[in-house]
């Protein structure tokens, strides 16, 4: 497209990064279902291999089809270039290995999806990393958790599973005058709903597997960089500023200026950890991003619907959505996402861990599954699943205790759906059911 004038979000969902292609005219992106790609001769391979010319070697590193995504979801965030990769997890992996080294820490939010917990409080270890988990609501508590060996803040805009908000322009600032990287994982938001980087963010991280592909098929992950951050300024960042030895000693931020994240997550990331997206998770991601927008919209009215719905349900204790009036997050969440809060939330249910097991077993139109951000309507009780392998402690903390459901609102008809949390909660709670 010729970019003569500042296109919508509803026409670069659609269109952005791709091109009829250009040996075929095929409109839709081809899945480029290739390994390697013939190089012109010996000089253009070189020129490849060196950097000093942007093409196509073997898919591992590029691929003509989650190329186009990239750029997609890059210019869908504000950002500058982005790398896909094989999952949210490794999406998070990725956004931190060019910034840490042994001894380094990255300072992150209770609220984060279970598994996210996991990685950062026991498998990074593994690494030499560590992370120092703080309550995002206060700004201060991050400030002071900030040391000499923090490397990036980690956060997301909109926290499974409860759907908190972040004040990410608040964290951001704390980050800044730490001279460090703000993550945010912007999953259960999507940029339709939040643009970090507009808020202050660095780095942008997704699971791709969630409402972005957005019909439960395949897994996913994407890390988008602003190209705003000074990784030179502090000397904290050597992967980025100094020569690295895993590229021939390349100085990725002196070569690339705003590029250099990109580059390195490509020539260094996803060269020597693999964690690599397949052409057809990329294609089907594009597919669902041509419609996010619209899915977004009908997810938040659903989720809106049904979260006043419950709210006055007498089987239901508490209901957090941020949409809802009643939310002490609902003043946030008008200016971190006004266009809605969302469609996933939790609910407790009085009669505890026994009620929530049998509303889970008697739902008929939503799924009981381990996913979010699908086009069907799903729920799970987080403290036996997703949030299982944490604490006591850790459960409530990230708002996932054994009373607590989480709901992720499709965008079938929202009174079907009100039909069947009702039938649910009947037998979940019979002495308690709706007059
Ligand atoms: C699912 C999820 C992840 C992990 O993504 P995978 O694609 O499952 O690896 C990370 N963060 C959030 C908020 C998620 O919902």
């Amino acid at each position: 497209m010729t970019e003569t004038r500042q296109y919508g979000f509803d026409t670069l969902q659609v269109h952005a990064g791709s091109h009829p292609d250009p040996a075929t005219g095929a409109r839709q992106t081809p899945i480029y279902q290739s390994t390697a790609y013939v190089f012109r001769d010996a000089e253009h391979a070189a020129k490849l291999f060196n950097l000093q010319e942007v093409g196509y070697i073997y898919s591992r590193l590029t691929n003509p089809t989650v190329a186009v995504l990239q750029e997609r979801i890059a210019t869908l965030e504000g950002g500058i270039g982005a790398v896909c990769c094989s999952s949210g997890h490794a999406a998070q992996i990725m956004a931190l290995f060019p910034l840490m080294q042994p001894g380094c820490n990255v300072v992150a939010s209770t609220r984060l999806y279970g598994g996210t917990v996991t990685q950062f409080s026991q498998t990074i270890k593994r690494f030499g990393w560590s992370a120092k988990f703080v309550d995002f609501d206060d700004p201060q508590a991050v400030a002071d958790a900030i040391d000499e060996n923090t490397r990036a803040v980690f956060g997301e805009a909109i926290a499974n599973p409860g759907g908190w908000i972040m004040d990410v322009r608040a964290i951001a600032d704390v980050a800044d005058a730490a001279g460090v990287p703000l993550i945010i994982d912007n999953t259960t938001a999507t940029p339709y709903l939040v643009r970090p980087i507009e808020h202050g963010a660095t780095l942008v991280v997704h699971s791709t597997t969630k409402y972005l592909t957005g019909n439960g098929t395949v897994t996913g992950g994407c890390i988008v960089d602003s190209g705003k951050f000074d990784w030179s300024a502090s000397g904290k960042f050597p992967s980025l500023s100094e020569a690295e030895p895993a590229y021939h000693g390349l100085r990725f931020h002196e070569t690339f200026g705003g590029m250099a994240f990109t580059f390195h997550g490509i020539a260094v990331g996803l060269r020597d950890l693999g964690m690599t997206m397949n052409p057809q998770a990329a294609h089907y991601t594009l597919l669902g991003i041509e419609t996010l927008s619209l899915r977004m919209q009908r997810h938040v009215a659903n989720a809106e619907k049904i979260a006043a719905w419950l709210e006055t349900h007498p089987a239901v204790a508490e209901v957090t959505y941020a949409g809802l009036p009643s939310s002490p997050y609902n003043a946030l969440a008008k200016k971190v996402c006004p266009e809605g809060a969302g469609g996933l939330f939790t609910f407790r249910l009085k009669g505890g861990y026994d009620a929530c097991v049998k509303f889970i077993d008697s739902v008929e139109i939503f799924s009981h599954v381990a996913n979010l951000g699908d086009t069907r309507s799903l729920c799970i009780h987080s403290a036996s699943t997703t949030h299982r392998q944490l604490s006591p402690e850790q459960q409530e903390a990230a708002g996932a205790g054994p009373d607590v459901v989480r709901i992720s609102i499709g965008i079938e008809d929202a009174d079907d759906l009100i039909a069947d949390l009702e039938q649910a909660l009947a037998k979940a709670a019979p002495q308690m059911a709706a007059e």
